[in-house]
């Protein structure tokens, strides 16, 4: 037998039993690799000297054609609900992490190839991944961090110089693409299946779950590790059952409580900026709610409940933009399943989690937009009466909140006057719907009143929360068409922009406009589970 790692005997699609991992090296084949960009704050989190980027083996490293010394490559194992049926093993089909690093702050970082060859847990497919969605993969992973929001980081992207072979979905023909590798950072990149996978094969994998718990909460909620019954708090949650649940007597317990919290603040910011993910199965769901899995995800243009970006989730729109919120309750109801399975909490304990969820669900929600409006008070009705206006009228989500700081606390503006702020979201709508806006807009002011917020302050608190730059789909799509045809100015300089979403760019304005006609033409911008 070959040493473990060897590619040619290890990355042989197979049911991998009564294991979290295998040993397995990058086995991408390459040709004069090329570093098409690099995340200078990732860089720092490791300690990396920009001067790195300009070794000439940087771009065979980062392929995985050079071993990354004191590197242990592997790939994971971890099942996963897909649109809500069991699949079986997944696992890293495509990703293979390097290694793990300390900076000088003490803080564990994994480094990972995504699109580095074959697994054991490549199943029917190729292991790689095309320019196109690396480039997406790399640019939203540092959009997100740039927007506060927690999510895998990205290193570098760097194209491989072999061509890769997909579907093209809208004219059903094969084309051969540029195939390209990201390099993704977390401090873990165990999802909800990692542990799932172990309850589901049978009792004798039981003791898998556990180790696996005992291991994420050693290294990464260690603060539950060292709660004990004198030094931890009681939490009581005064009605039902759960009254009685007391988190410091079971660690278990109170890791499914962070994670259930985690998730459902993680969910709240994605609605605040009207991401949506597009493949929200378990194997997608970090255990440090994390951003995870990059794939057919979209940013809301006009306002949209159903907007579903992945296109292989029509007609079901499972994963649409509104769904979110109950899919992660759903998916944490998966987790902590998997925990009692395995004897670790309690039906009342997962029961208690999933509790947990709604509860932070709905206060972070009701902050970030209560925030968005410059308001100081939730206000339920006012935010739905919003919300469908938007929708009927399918005004902008991001331009929306970003031109609505410009509304003055003044009730007694003329009628004529009060849209005006609002002109360039406002379009096409008619006169009945301008009434509606209006009569929307009175009542905004006199919250604003209420408040007692001046203008100005009220307006720089909203900028810091209604971000004026999102990572559009047409964005993307201009990016990656000038990449394929080897120039890199364009994803250097979203990357620059969506770095600093909240600030006003002098130069980039144009980064800021609507999506523009060709991008709503057939085909383009459409976007599928994996690719
Ligand atoms: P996703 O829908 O992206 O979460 O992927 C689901 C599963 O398919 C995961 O196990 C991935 O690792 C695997 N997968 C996706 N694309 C590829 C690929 N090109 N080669 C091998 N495995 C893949
Ligand atoms: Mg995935
Ligand atoms: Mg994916």
């Amino acid at each position: 037998r070959e040493l473990p790692g060897d590619p040619r005997t290890d990355a042989i699609p197979r049911e991998v039993l009564h294991a979290c991992y295998t040993k397995v090296s990058p086995s991408a084949e390459v040709e004069k690799p090329e570093l098409v960009a690099w995340s200078e704050s990732v860089a720092k989190l490791l300690d990396l000297d920009p001067r790195e980027f300009e070794r000439p083996d940087f771009p065979l490293i980062f392929s995985g054609a050079l071993p990354l010394v004191g590197g242990l490559p592997y790939a994971q194992c971890y099942g996963g609900h897909q649109f809500g049926v069991w699949a079986g093993q997944l696992g890293d089909g495509r990703a293979i992490t390097l290694g793990e690093l300390q900076n000088s702050r003490g803080e564990r970082w994994e480094l990972q190839l995504k699109g580095a060859g074959k697994t054991p847990y490549s199943r029917f497919a190729d292991g790689l991944a095309v320019l196109r969605s690396s480039i997406r993969e790399f640019l939203c992973s540092e959009a997100m961090n740039g927007l506060g929001i927690p999510t895998t980081r990205a290193l570098c992207l760097v194209t491989t110089g072999k061509n890769v072979i997909r579907d093209m979905f809208y004219d059903g023909n094969p084309k051969e693409e540029p195939g390209a590798i990201v390099c993704r950072v977390a401090q873990s990149f165990l999802r909800f299946g990692s542990y799932q996978i172990h309850a589901l094969r049978g009792k004798e994998d039981l003791d898998i779950v556990r180790i696996l718990a005992n291991y994420t909460i050693r290294h990464h909620f260690p603060h539950l590790e060292n709660m004990s019954k004198s030094e931890g708090l009681s939490f009581e949650t005064g009605q039902g059952d759960s009254s009685h649940i007391d988190l410091t007597s079971n660690k278990y317990a109170a890791w499914s409580v962070e994670v259930a919290e985690r998730t459902a603040s993680l969910i709240a910011s994605w609605q605040g900026v009207g991401f949506t993910h597009g493949v929200l199965n378990t194997d997608n769901m970090s255990i440090l709610g994390l951003t995870i899995d990059y794939g057919p995800f979209g940013f809301l243009d006009a306002f949209d409940p159903s907007y579903t970006p992945n296109t292989t989730d029509l007609p079901g729109r499972r994963y649409c933009f509104a769904n979110q919120p109950d899919i992660g309750l759903w998916n944490i109801g998966q987790f902590t399943t998997t925990l009692s399975t395995a004897n670790l909490i309690s039906k009342e304990e997962a029961n208690y989690a999933m509790e947990r969820y709604g509860t932070k669900f709905m206060d972070e929600y009701q902050s970030i937009m209560t925030r968005k409006l410059g308001l100081v008070k939730y206000n339920r009705q006012l935010i739905s009466k919003l919300l469908s206006n938007m929708a009927t009228d399918k005004v902008d989500y991001t331009n929306f909140f970003r031109l609505l700081s410009n509304i003055k606390a003044d009730p007694n503006i003329s009628d004529s006057k009060l849209l005006v702020p609002l002109k360039a979201v406002l379009l096409d709508i008619g006169k009945e719907r301008k009434e509606a806006w209006i009569s929307w807009l009175k009542t905004y002011i006199q919250e604003l009143v209420s408040s007692g917020i001046p203008d100005e302050q009220r307006k720089v608190a909203m900028n810091s929360v209604n971000p004026k730059y999102i990572l559009r789909n047409y964005l993307c799509q201009g990016a990656i068409d000038a990449a394929e045809q080897g120039d890199y100015e364009g994803v250097h300089r979203l990357l620059k922009v969506m770095e600093h979403p909240f600030d006003e760019q002098e130069e980039m304005e144009k980064y800021a406009r609507l999506p523009p006609a060709w991008a709503y033409r057939p085909g383009v911008c459409m976007l599928s589970c994996s690719s």
